[in-house]
């Protein structure tokens, strides 16, 4: 069985979001340094634990605009200048004008001044909050990809980057959705600058990359394949996700999107992973998106997918017998987190040896 190396940096564990705010209303944060830890201690025993190369911002350019990396960079530093804290008592960036097609009405804009003016031209929501440790943790969820690509690219058949927070909701100039680098995609780019041609996002995540896609939108060099629950049925990221939706330009056919009814089981999401698995199969590299938040106990999502389900899911893909970097995207239900993850690193191996 083939073992592979699990990539985590404990600066991961430095971004502490507090609380989000959804409808108005601060509500706790699901997306919890425990996370790390959880994992950590479901896939590391037999596997090899490798510490994330340290990478500098710049690294991020390879998908991300150089405003959004600068923002991420400095906007807690920042906030904490203050008088935000002292005035209505906010530690953390919270956006509250979005500069948005409404406001804007086609003329061009003048860049805020003020911090919290600003927070709205990269942060699209108000779940997505940034604070002390943010930037650094997210750094390092992108160093675990990188690393992972690297590891792949230097022959490993598979990786898996233990990155936190997540990334896929991502896009190259906005935050949003508990993510604020995206890693997935990162990777991706990662694998194609080590010469492979054509590289396969597949993502399992419950819910739809829309960063990604936004990422690979008009290039046919990396596929983005999504199977996540519909968003027409009033999910995150509501707007993009739709099955309609196949790129454009050079990347015309190059994305697919198979949304899912709420209360979807094993059977027909593993369907969809099928499908996917088949669409990518002329492809030279593999990375997963792995989102385990799909799963029936999960917080965020509606989908009733099983550990066994992500079992199978890892032997659909892994036998697909590309190099293979996974990515760790949601999953936010603790006591089953760690199980879930494991279940699909165990699915790919198997599939690398005895296929589908
Ligand atoms: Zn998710």
């Amino acid at each position: 069985m083939p073992i592979t190396p699990v990539v985590w940096s404990p600066d991961t564990r430095r971004h502490e979001p507090r609380h989000e705010v959804w409808v108005g209303v601060p509500t706790p944060g699901t997306e919890v340094a425990a996370r790390v830890d959880a994992i950590l201690d479901a896939v590391g025993p037999g596997r090899e634990l490798v510490e994330a190369d340290p990478y500098a911002a710049e690294a991020l350019h390879a998908v991300h605009d150089r405003g959004l990396v600068e923002f991420l960079r400095t906007a807690a530093a920042r906030w904490a200048d203050g008088p935000y804290e002292e005035l209505v008592g906010q530690s953390r960036v919270v956006p509250y004008v979005f500069p948005t097609p409404a406001l804007l009405s086609g003329m061009p804009p003048t860049p805020p001044t003020a911090l919290h003016g600003l927070a709205g031209q990269f942060g699209y929501d108000t779940m997505t909050l940034v604070g002390p440790g943010t930037w650094e943790a997210a750094l390092a969820a992108a160093g675990c990809a990188l690393t992972a690509a690297r590891l792949v690219a230097d022959g490993a058949p598979t990786a898996y980057a233990l990155s936190r927070p997540p990334g896929h909701h991502a896009t190259p100039t906005g935050y949003g959705g508990s993510c604020y680098v995206n890693n997935a995609a990162l990777a991706a780019q990662s694998l194609r600058d080590a010469g492979h041609a054509r590289v396969a996002v597949v993502d399992v995540d419950a819910h739809h990359g829309n960063g990604t896609q936004a990422i690979f939108w008009e290039r046919a060099d990396v596929r983005y394949g999504s199977l996540h629950v519909d968003p027409a049925a009033g999910w995150f990221p509501h707007v993009f996700g739709h099955a309609g939706e196949t790129g454009d330009g050079d990347g015309a056919g190059a994305t697919r999107n198979l949304p899912l009814a709420e209360g979807t089981g094993d059977a027909a999401w593993l369907e969809a992973v099928h499908a996917l698995a088949e669409w990518v199969a002329d492809c030279d590299a593999l990375v997963v998106s792995l989102g385990v938040d799909a799963a029936a106990d999960d917080p965020e999502s509606p989908l009733e997918v099983t550990a066994a389900g992500y079992h199978r899911a890892g032997r659909i893909l892994g036998g697909l017998g590309l190099p293979s970097v996974l990515v760790q995207e949601g999953g936010y239900h603790l006591p089953s987190l760690g199980g879930l993850v494991t279940a699909y690193l165990e699915g790919h191996e198997a599939g690398r040896v005895v296929g589908v």
